[in-house]
């Protein structure tokens, strides 16, 4: 296939089709430029050369009832982490500060957990209030599954952005998680949305999914016209079921982001989790795809630190900062 001609297709406005993305995924690897190419121009028409900075902060950490095979934080893990109850208030204001000091745009609370408790909530939207009005920076938070009620009050709170990932397919999704369903997590999603939230809602490649998975998540992604997609790229953690998977290719990983790109050209894209470690000396290249990384490392992992990423940014000829919608 001729991905400078998708390109151009998808820029007047013609979406990527299945078979498409499949393609882009079984690319041969001498194609990867190619295809970044064409990732970069959709990316280039819409967001520039900018980066959104994101911070996440694990504002409550492991013991969760479910049963995510990928996750460091589920029943079934057993990995070294630190555990943590539901921190105060307090400590997500000052979490916030130091995020919005490194000039990150968005300040992302997530807690482990089927479903937010009423402290969990009542802390999150008080903290959430305090930070819209003093504070430039932009709320997603990432609580589990919702009730219509708690996407209000979230909402009310000055939360803008709401996060929760398909993770996979529809198909794959049973083999990853028995202790909820993919068309759960979709209700949430879509009730996120109802409350006026916008839907931050991706994934995680490497789980042991097959490439049509992989094109099945990014077009049930499009069909849910999410605003952002984090692709997260799976980190074997020892202590969780899946502590023995083969590592991702970091060539496999940036055709993954490119065909994320073509199939959701207007999405703001992120590569999440395990950037560093899956992408390694080819992790630039990713930001001809994606339009945002989270900085400051992950929930349970840390990443190269602020420094390094702005380092990164200004060496590929990119700059932190959002484009407006
Ligand atoms: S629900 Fe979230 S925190 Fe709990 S195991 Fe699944 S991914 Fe981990």
């Amino acid at each position: 296939m001729n991905w400078s001609t998708i390109a151009d297709e998808v820029l007047a406005g013609r979406a990527a089709t299945r078979v498409e993305a499949l393609a882009m995924l079984q690319a041969p690897d001498d194609e990867l430029l190619q295809l970044l190419d064409a990732a970069f121009r959709v990316r280039r028409r819409y967001f520039g050369r900018k980066v959104n900075l994101h911070v996440i902060r694990n504002a409550q950490s492991g013991n969760c009832t479910e049963d995510c095979s990928y996750c460091s934080q589920s029943a079934r893990s057993t990995a070294e982490i630190e555990r943590h109850a539901m921190e105060s208030a307090e400590a997500l204001v000052t979490g916030a500060r130091e995020a919005a000091e490194v000039g990150a745009v968005k300040y992302c609370m997530v807690t482990s957990g089927r479903r937010p408790s009423e402290q969990v909530l009542g802390a999150v939207c008080q903290a959430g209030a305090w930070i819209a009005s003093h504070l430039k920076i932009r709320l997603c938070v990432s609580l589990g599954t919702l009730t219509d009620e708690q996407a209000q009050r979230l909402k009310a709170a000055g939360v803008t952005r709401y996060n929760h990932n398909l993770e996979s397919s529809r198909r794959f999704f049973p083999q990853i998680c028995t202790t909820h369903t993919w068309d759960e997590r979709v209700a949430t999603v879509r009730r996120a949305r109802a409350a006026g939230l916008e839907a931050c809602c991706g994934g995680i490649i490497g789980l042991g999914e097959t490439l049509e998975d992989r094109a099945d998540l990014a077009l049930a992604l499009r069909d849910l016209e999410v605003e952002a997609i984090p692709v997260n790229l799976f980190n074997p953690r020892a202590g969780t079921p899946l502590a023995d998977r083969p590592v991702l290719g970091a060539v496999e990983a940036l055709k993954t982001l490119a065909m994320f790109r073509l199939v959701n050209p207007k999405a703001e894209l992120r590569a999440a989790g395990g950037r560093e470690i899956i992408l390694g000396t080819l992790q630039p290249l990713a930001l001809f795809a994606v339009n945002s990384i989270f900085t400051q490392g992950y929930l349970t992992t840390k990443g190269q630190g602020t420094n390094r990423d702005l380092e990164m940014l200004e060496q590929a000829g990119f700059e932190m900062g959002m484009v407006e919608g």
